[in-house]
């Protein structure tokens, strides 16, 4: 049989919009629905080929390709050779929205049966600079939800003392007429005594969850392994380490969320550590040798004579590891000279003798960087 006009099964004009598209399918969808029309196999040929030319029309580029090429244009493509039920179905929720969709719960929601999954278990893990730098393996206590051992989460005897549910018998849904707008349809909804199971406690569990959920509340230590460079807010998770939903199923997540401590001198910044420096002006001069903290332990630094407020010493590799592995920051020392706040007789009397040596008065040189231009250099 030739293949009709995609157009022309819609009822539309070749340059309707896509709204226009959509209502006309809507239109036929509903008419020739097989809920409306059993056992008509007419409608159900119909049916299936309003659904390949929405298909078709209503992706921009099977379009254009059906527009340019016709039926062959689309040799290839998905949905053009036909569609089945399943697809048209699934499609549906597209065109009728969600929750309005008259059709989803008989045919899309009723026969799959969903694994169910517990809650998620959300944790606050603080870690100090130290591992966040390094990365580290912590051993944490979490009160979570499990499977009773004596029912397997069922809350059932010995994980088996079931029947068939009494109020769907045994089938997991609720089967009904309802009145909508296209008229008298079936409606399948999951049974809510069983949850769609179709069956119920037979005989309750005499075990640890005492015949209630199957569930125990149990405290566990969980190893977590953070890795180096991860910053506050961010969330780890760990799959199936959360909560067991009631009457089985998997379990549901644990979320982590970091927090970082503040460390006494050293600022983080993304991969780089800030370290505040304060020298006396006799050492600026002179040049000294002396201990900062770094992440780790300690590092000796040399001063050199005649060293400027405001230089910025580099510590290679004494950063953050960044959290894909591939590079690690350094430690920044940043350079302040530190000027006396008060001063004993002796020392005035010193310094005044100082105070009009020709090499106390400033005289800043052009390869003296101003500050701006560190900032630059140091952060580009
Ligand atoms: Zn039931
Ligand atoms: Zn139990």
């Amino acid at each position: 049989m030739a293949k009709r006009d995609y157009y022309e099964v819609l009822g539309v004009i070749k340059n309707s919009s896509e709204e226009e598209i959509k209502k006309a399918y809507r239109k036929l969808a509903i008419k020739y629905h097989p809920d409306k029309n059993p056992g008509d196999k007419d409608a159900e040929e119909k049916f299936k080929e309003a659904a390949e030319a929405y298909e078709v029309l209503s992706n921009p580029d099977k379009r254009t390709r059906y527009d340019r090429y016709g039926h062959q244009g689309l040799d290839g493509f998905s949905g053009a050779g036909g569609m089945n039920m399943e697809d048209i179905f699934s499609q549906f929720s597209n065109i009728f929205g969600g929750d309005d969709n008259p059709f989803g719960s008989f045919f899309g929601g009723g026969g799959r049966q969903q694994v169910r999954k517990g809650t998620n278990l959300r944790i606050k893990l603080k870690l100090n600079l130290e591992e966040v730098a390094e990365g580290v393996e912590k051993k944490i206590k979490v009160k979570r939800q499990v499977a009773c051992e004596g029912c397997k989460g069922t809350g059932a005897k010995n994980g088996t003392a079931f029947k068939s549910c009494t109020t769907c018998n045994g089938t997991g849904q609720i089967r009904r007429v309802v009145n909508t707008m296209l008229g008298q349809m079936m409606s399948a909804t999951t049974c809510p005594a069983c949850n769609g199971v179709g069956r119920m406690v037979a005989e309750r569990c005499d075990g640890a969850c005492g015949g209630r959920d199957g569930l125990v509340l149990q405290e566990e230590v969980i190893t977590v392994k953070v890795p180096a460079g991860v910053e506050e807010g961010m969330q780890l998770s760990m799959a199936g380490k959360g909560n067991f939903p009631a009457g089985g199923g998997i379990a549901g997540d644990l979320l982590i969320m970091i927090e970082e401590e503040e460390h006494p001198t050293l600022k983080r910044d993304g991969k780089n550590i800030h370290y505040d420096l304060h020298i006396s002006f006799i050492d600026a001069a002179l040049g000294t040798n002396l201990e900062v903290p770094t992440i780790g332990g300690k590092a000796r630094i040399a001063i050199e004579a005649g060293t400027q407020g405001g230089k910025i010493l580099r510590l290679k590799n004494k950063g953050v590891k960044e959290i894909n592995g591939y590079g690690i920051g350094d430690q920044l020392i940043h350079i302040n000279i530190w000027t006396p706040k008060q001063l004993t007789k002796e020392e005035k009397a010193l310094l005044e003798k100082l105070k009009t040596s020709e090499n106390f008065n400033p005289k800043p040189e052009k390869t003296e960087k101003t500050f701006m231009e560190k900032m630059k250099e140091y952060f580009s």
